[in-house]
């Protein structure tokens, strides 16, 4: 078994109202409630998905995955400390923060902060609507999207994301040394990827794929018309053939935005192995 989604993640960003302007206005998410002086954003039914806490770490300052239910919560609770790993239950007041039933708390081998939650709060009453108009996100049962984070120690990287959560590797593309790993937790092709080398931050991007390929058009034209830094054009990623570009947010990490992810089956799936990222496009701007 193994953790089921993404389902949220916090940043620790300097502006927080530059950054959910940016995430609003020029990717289509919606603001959320703010309590406690955290902002947050929604993509979808969910409460919220971005949490946006002011800090100077402009960097991924927790990860929260949702298991199935209770039981899936303690067997996850029982294997993370079988890992020595220290695992912490969220009280009240980190419950009522999250908006979820149950919460365990861990690190990962970044020294991290990673939850794994039960009953994430949804909002069917205050319907999820774009305030530029785009379409729609893909979550549901794949969760919010992916991210991508450095993992100097890849072995402990691969240990706590596989060994321990239950995470699947979808392939590998080698970048003349050094390999990329891709690992997805549902039909999601990656809700995690390592890269095995320090970075200036914990996160390289995070990933939104949209319901239409148009969606992803007008947001390049937003962010273009706005003079965002565009880091990659736009292009189609060879392992799971998302059609993205990447931007980067006012934080300094770079947000992904594709259409038309391949999912994966479990049943009939092959580890791939590639030499690039990209079949088109993805030049570094
Ligand atoms: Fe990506």
């Amino acid at each position: 078994m193994s953790v089921s989604a993404l389902g949220y993640v916090g940043f620790s960003v300097s502006d927080p109202g530059a950054w959910a302007r940016f995430a609003c206005e020029r990717l289509g998410l919606m603001q959320g409630a703010t309590s406690q002086g955290v902002m947050r954003l929604r993509l979808d039914s969910r409460d919220w998905r971005i949490a946006l806490h002011e800090g100077s770490g402009n960097d991924l300052a927790y990860a929260g995955f949702e298991v199935a239910n209770g039981e899936e919560l303690a067997a996850l609770e029982q294997r993370l400390s079988d890992a020595g790993l220290p695992t912490k239950r969220g009280g009240a007041e980190l419950l009522q923060a999250r908006g979820v039933c149950e919460l365990v708390t861990t690190e990962d081998p970044s020294g991290m902060p990673v939850e794994f939650v039960c009953g994430l709060k949804d909002r069917g009453e205050i319907p999820f609507r774009s305030p530029v108009g785009t379409s729609g996100f893909v979550t549901g049962e794949q969760g919010l999207g992916h991210f991508v984070l450095s993992a100097p120690d890849i072995k402990a990287f691969r240990r706590f994301y596989c060994d321990v959560l239950g995470f699947r590797l979808s392939d590998k593309i080698m970048m003349g040394p050094i390999a990329l790993e891709f690992f997805h937790c549902n039909s999601r092709h990656h809700t995690v990827a390592l890269i095995p080398a320090p970075l200036p931050k914990r996160i390289h991007h995070l990933m939104f794929e949209t319901a239409s390929l148009d969606d992803v058009g007008f947001a390049l034209d937003r962010c273009v018309a706005e003079g965002d830094p565009i880091t990659m054009t736009l292009g189609r990623h060879t392992n799971d053939r998302m059609v993205s570009f990447y931007v980067k947010s006012p934080a300094g990490f770079e947000i992904e935005y594709g259409w038309g992810g391949i999912p994966v089956d479990d049943d009939t799936w092959r580890v791939g192995h590639y030499d690039k990222t990209s079949i088109w496009g993805h030049k570094r701007a």
